[in-house]
């Protein structure tokens, strides 16, 4: 055993036992609403229930339920109540206030950004996509197989799409030559 390892515990339960007492289990029985709802973060799929005050939400585990996790969920998904809040100097929840609500654009070469509306930002995401996908289109590799294929986009997916958005988003990158796909799950 090395040096001092007896002195942990008592160290651990000292700083546990200055903690500022809070009944979770307690609140959440009797002021909460829950929801039962599905972590979006992977292709688990792991069950969660989502404790709110009927404005935000104050709480997020796993649902001992759901035959998927029994409970149990990995650090990202635990994590899924802090998307949109954060945890105040008083230890409640508000609505994260960083928070992006609207479209900003960073022109190349400036350091400022430029708050943009959705049809415009959607537009010069076409645009670009269409300008770069016709510059780098290949018909043929270096040995003349036909290939049909654009090397110079890559998408990366999102666990919080369903099959359907899926089955589309693959139908409609195939369709413009786009190969290179990978998804954020696996990152
Ligand atoms: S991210 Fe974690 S908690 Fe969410 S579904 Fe995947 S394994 Fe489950």
């Amino acid at each position: 055993m090395f040096e001092g390892a007896g002195k942990a515990p008592a160290l651990a339960s000292t700083a546990v036992e200055n903690l500022p007492t809070f009944d979770l289990g307690e609140f959440k029985l009797k002021k909460t609403k829950e929801t039962a709802s599905v972590c979006a973060f992977c292709g688990c799929g792991c069950g969660l229930i989502v404790y709110s005050d009927g404005q935000k939400v104050i709480h997020i585990e796993g649902d001992p339920d759901n035959p998927n996790n029994e409970g149990s969920m990995c650090c990202k998904g635990i994590a899924l109540g802090e998307a949109n809040t954060i945890v105040d100097a008083k230890r409640s929840r508000i609505t994260n206030t960083r928070r992006l609500t609207e479209v900003l654009y960073r022109a190349p070469g400036s350091s400022s950004w430029e708050k943009k509306d959705w049809d415009w930002a959607l537009s010069e995401i076409a645009k670009r996509i269409k300008k770069t996908r016709d510059e780098t289109f290949e018909e043929t590799d270096e040995n003349g197989v036909r290939v049909n294929r654009t090397q110079a986009i890559a998408h990366l997916g999102s666990a919080s799409v369903d099959n359907e958005e899926n089955y589309i988003m693959h139908k409609m990158l195939r369709s413009i030559g786009v190969i290179n796909m990978d998804h954020h799950a696996r990152l």
